[in-house]
């Protein structure tokens, strides 16, 4: 429907990208927008592109990508490597994708923008949806204030990006997160290793 207000989907990945814009698409015209220049390594942050793409041709919607450009992102995190995740280095994460994604809106005549990054279990919609209202502000667009793990949203990602065949990923994305699972992988496999003496 083409009266419907136009609407901007920041989406990190097809696991929380599956159903939530099917749900939007209810009252919106929506547009995928894959900017996530903190996916590491390139070929991840392509492999996750594809996957989107994979939904987006079943659902008919448009994505807007763009090349792996990690640099500004690296920048805009520098001296906050060693933060675990859910530190004081993700908000600056979510500012820096949002940033683009209210930018991008703003100077294509959309309606409002919006973020699936809600729906992630490690996600807290409290530090997030005060970031897309400060960009609300700051750029004069419409921000869709959501918790979209709420109601089951979790969940819900699971199964339907099962029902899709996407593919999911063990870490959340930059190369911080993917050693700390790394990491951790590790010391689980020595932890379940017999004793030799
Ligand atoms: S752990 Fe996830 S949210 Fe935090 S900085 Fe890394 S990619 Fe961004």
């Amino acid at each position: 429907m083409h009266n419907q207000p136009r609407l901007l989907l920041h989406t990190c990945c097809a696991t929380c990208g599956s159903w939530i814009p099917d749900e939007l698409s209810m009252k919106y015209q929506v547009d995928l927008f894959y900017f996530n220049p903190n996916i590491h390594p390139e070929a991840e942050y392509y492999r996750r592109l594809g996957e989107i793409k994979k939904v987006s041709d079943i659902l008919n919607l448009k994505v807007i990508e763009f090349p792996f450009d990690p640099q500004p992102w690296f920048q805009a995190v520098k001296g906050f490597e060693h933060e675990p995740e859910g530190g004081a280095r993700c908000p600056i994460c979510f500012e820096h994708r949002l940033r683009a994604t209210a930018d991008y809106a703003k100077a294509h005549g959309y309606d409002a923008f919006a973020t699936t990054l809600t729906s992630g279990r490690q996600k807290k919609a409290e530090i997030i949806n005060p970031i897309g209202e400060k960009l609300s502000q700051e750029y004069g667009i419409e921000f869709l204030c959501r918790d979209f793990k709420k109601h089951g949203g979790s969940d819900h990602s699971m199964f339907c990006s099962d029902d899709y065949g996407v593919v999911r990923q063990n870490y959340c994305g930059c190369v911080f997160s993917k050693k700390a699972s790394l990491g951790q992988t590790l010391q689980n496999n020595s932890q379940s290793l017999p004793h030799v003496q």
